[in-house]
């Protein structure tokens, strides 16, 4: 099954002589269940492209679908439902409220829809992420690679059809990364979460079970299976 797909995705900013094209005809699918890395040089596109993928900027042309859902075809009403409802984000700098607890940063977005969680799915990603004696505890009160998994878990409370992290190890050290890195590996094994990550570190690609590699908005490469020992 394809969680998400692009078909000849262009993205292009500004006009004239200012005109950066971002994402140059990139097709490709994202398959659900699998946890996907995408990597390139800064300025690549890999932004654009999971702006693009999560209903965060529109395409000057192609399409993306979420699911059967062609993003293009959706009112700004839809759209607002689907990022809120469908998708989930971890960025690199966590953006967790400093006055809440773990437990409430993590339903946050649950609350905010109107949606009741359920209490078996709120269970299974606090073991999977290791947060249960940490609940009651506010983000100053946490390591980083702990908010990072609170992050984790708000995106995941939901069960979101596709979880979109943007360097989510870019401010960690190799320990609290590493955490983050099997967290995210377990929730698309034992949870059957879809993932794409955007990353620079070969060591985070290598958790993946494919890697989409950008160049100048085009996708260039792709590897299946990459192993820890990757050498880019
Ligand atoms: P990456 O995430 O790989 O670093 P981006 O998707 O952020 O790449 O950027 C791809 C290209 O598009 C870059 O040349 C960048 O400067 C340009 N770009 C991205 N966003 C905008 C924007 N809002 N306005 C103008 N140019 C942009
Ligand atoms: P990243 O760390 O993801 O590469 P960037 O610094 O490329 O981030 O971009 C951060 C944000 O700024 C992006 O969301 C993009 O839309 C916007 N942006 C990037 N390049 C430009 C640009 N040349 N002009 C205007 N906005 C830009």
């Amino acid at each position: 099954r394809v969680a998400a797909r692009a078909v000849g995705l262009t993205k292009a900013y500004g006009q004239g002589e200012a005109r950066v094209v971002a994402l140059d005809d990139v097709s490709v699918e994202l398959e659900a269940g699998r946890f996907t890395a995408i990597m390139g040089p800064s300025g690549s596109g890999k932004s654009t492209l999971m702006h693009c993928f999560a209903a965060l900027d529109s395409p000057t042309d192609g399409q993306v679908f979420l699911g059967e859902d062609e993003l293009g075809r959706l009112g700004d009403k839809r759209l607002t439902e689907l990022r809120r409802d469908r998708i989930g984000f971890v960025f690199q700098s966590f953006n967790l409220v400093p006055t809440l607890t773990a437990q409430e940063n993590i339903l946050l977005p649950l609350a905010i829809a109107g949606r009741k969680p359920n209490q078996e799915w709120f269970d299974h990603v606090i073991d999977t992420v290791g947060l249960r004696t940490r609940l009651s505890h506010r983000p100053n009160e946490l390591s980083g690679g702990q908010q990072q998994r609170v992050a984790c878990a708000r995106a995941l409370a939901g069960r979101p059809e596709v979880i979109f992290a943007d360097e989510p190890t870019g401010n960690l050290d190799s320990t609290s990364s590493d955490e983050i890195l099997q967290f995210l590996r377990h929730s698309v094994d034992e949870l059957g979460q879809t993932i794409v990550m955007v990353t620079h570190d070969p060591l985070a690609a290598g958790y993946t079970d494919r890697i989409v590699f950008l160049a100048d908005g085009r996708v260039v490469d792709e590897m299946l299976e990459p192993t820890s020992d990757l050498v880019l």
